[in-house]
């Protein structure tokens, strides 16, 4: 940020109109360059005074306290958005690794499924081919006695 940036700034900093990405860049160059600092500090005390003016309210008698006050809970505001943000991006994370696992559990149980499924039918139809052999081999077979009877009842 360049200190004309900055210092076009200053207002809107005091009168907290600034958005996340201004104010941590506001905050990053006023640590830095004592000129807009000074110059926030000038802004500050000024304004502060004539808004205390405007409400009626007793002036203060400490501003660059009130400044590094301001500057610090700015700040803290700053990290507690990107903790936030991390978070944030941490429990995305979190879903998508817990939705990645997820599905290939389901995946690989549904293999499973299909391959158990496969196996029962194929022994389902051996069971079926054995039963119905069998059954057609007593058939066969009863047909035989049947017909040894009735050869052993006409042969007597
Ligand atoms: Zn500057």
């Amino acid at each position: 940020m360049t200190c004309l940036r900055a210092q076009s700034l200053i207002t809107p900093f005091i009168n907290d109109k600034l958005n996340m990405k201004e104010l941590e860049e506001f905050i990053d160059h006023i640590s830095s360059c004592s000129e807009c600092k000074e110059e926030l500090e000038v802004y500050f005390a000024l304004l502060t005074a004539m808004k205390q003016l405007d409400e009626d309210k007793n002036l203060s008698d400490n501003y660059s306290m009130e400044l590094s006050d301001k500057l610090e809970k700015a700040e803290d505001k700053i990290i507690h958005q990107k903790l936030t943000f991390f978070k944030k991006c941490g429990a995305l994370i979190m879903i998508i690794i817990t939705v990645t696992i997820f599905s290939n559990i389901v995946y690989k149980k549904y293999d499973l499924i299909e391959d158990k499924a496969v196996v029962t039918n194929s022994t389902f139809k051996l069971r079926y081919n054995y039963f119905e052999s069998r059954y057609r081999y007593n058939k066969m077979g009863e047909e035989l006695e049947k017909y040894l009877e009735w050869e052993a009842k006409n042969t007597k």
